[in-house]
């Protein structure tokens, strides 16, 4: 047997080296890892998340396109006398942990022989696809909102990707890109299912860096999920493989002027006022395309979703510079998360988060929290 795509909606299967990024009945695809040949721990000596490559699935797995990402620290932080542990995810080739993600789903696209992809992001994935089809000699469009930072736009022209603005939200730009890519492979982050497979390395890599003693709860920031997602995703692999015998309790973080994941059960999305204007740009998604995942993944952990406002956001941001760390506002989504979670629940146990873009992706945004 071998890995497999493998359609969410109507349960269709695909090859993995089909050129597909969803379903023909429009599903969401996801992928059904084969570790048939790898019964126990087995990882090679790659640098950063390659070392994983026996549990990443791949069309052609000597079709590597990488620039060194991975194996981020652990840095124990201390918020009155309680220790958090912060994953730097803000130290990637491009800045943040889409690299994970864009590292696998490039060398994918790369091995099908695809010359030409768009994407849409509000700026970190942009810049991550960006960097890497210019690592593998692959044609790139990004669309953005108009309102993404102006450092973010800078990095992912200076990749030589084409910028296509877009006016409005985060929405209209998604549905700008849906038209394009009839015309061009999408290498979405959030619907293509290679994107979730880097992601889920920074499981592997808190299982070993914490030399299998894992967190009680991991609390992220959650938009479309493609970080918390193959979190679960990497963890679930280890249960599967049989190395854990349980998956830390998967805690999501929201803006709560952009919280459509507190009210999913209730509404469905449908009719929830929502005011995109946080300071967390990069997690203002409005309907997370792969939400009911989300959800599911909370369900199985016994987790939850936590609502941050703004102040608590810009409190994180001061309480990271302070001590050297040098995060954007939605980079610190996660630590304002754990805060609340340490302020509001007692006995929690070892709590895990992770910064999750560099600083100079927005320095004027931090200067102006910074100044009030
Ligand atoms: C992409 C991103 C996230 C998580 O966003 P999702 O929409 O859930 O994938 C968090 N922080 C930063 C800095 C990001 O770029
Ligand atoms: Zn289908």
């Amino acid at each position: 047997m071998n890995s497999f795509l493998r359609c969410l909606s109507c349960h269709a299967v695909y090859a993995i080296n089909e050129p597909i990024w969803k379903c023909a009945c429009g599903g969401l695809l996801d992928i059904k890892v084969d570790f048939s040949g790898t019964k126990q721990w087995e990882t090679v000596k790659f640098p950063g998340l390659w070392k994983y490559l026996p549990f990443i699935p791949l069309p052609d797995k000597s079709i590597i396109i990488t620039l060194g990402e991975g194996q981020t620290p652990i840095i124990r932080y201390l918020y009155e006398n309680q220790e958090i542990l912060i994953k730097q995810e803000q130290l990637f080739p491009t800045g943040s942990y889409k690299d994970r993600g864009a590292a696998v789903m490039i060398s994918a696209i790369k091995a099908m022989g695809i010359r030409s992809v768009v994407e849409d992001s509000s700026g970190n994935a942009g810049c991550s696809v960006a960097a890497y089809c210019a690592k593998a000699g692959i044609d790139c469009s990004i669309y953005v909102p108009a309102s993404t930072s102006r450092a973010k736009l800078m990095q992912i022209s200076a990749y030589g990707a084409r910028v296509v603005k877009v006016e409005g939200t985060r929405e209209d730009t998604a549905r700008m890109v849906l038209s394009a890519a009839s015309q061009n492979y999408y290498a979405s982050h959030s619907w293509n299912p290679f994107f979730f497979q880097g992601t889920k390395t920074f499981a592997y890599e808190v299982w070993e860096q914490t030399e299998g003693k894992l967190p009680d709860a991991i609390i992220l920031p959650v938009g479309n999920g493609t970080l918390f997602l193959g979190v679960y995703k990497g963890f679930h692999d280890l249960l599967s493989i049989g190395l854990i015998e349980k998956i830390p309790r998967m805690v999501g973080v929201q803006a709560s002027l952009c919280a459509p994941l507190s009210h999913w059960e209730k509404l469905d999305f449908g009719g929830i006022p929502i005011d995109v204007n946080t300071i967390a740009e990069g997690i203002a998604i409005q309907k997370p395309v792969r939400g009911a995942q989300i959800i599911e993944a909370l369900h199985q952990t016994h987790g939850m979703i936590l609502e941050v406002e703004e102040e608590e956001i810009e409190m994180a941001l001061r309480l990271a510079v302070e001590q050297g760390f040098f995060v954007e506002p939605t980079g610190v989504v996660g630590l304002a998360g754990t805060i609340q979670y340490l302020k509001r629940f007692s006995e929690v146990g070892k709590v895990l988060t992770a910064f999750t873009g560099h600083g100079l992706k927005s320095p004027e945004k931090i200067l102006s929290v910074l100044s009030h």
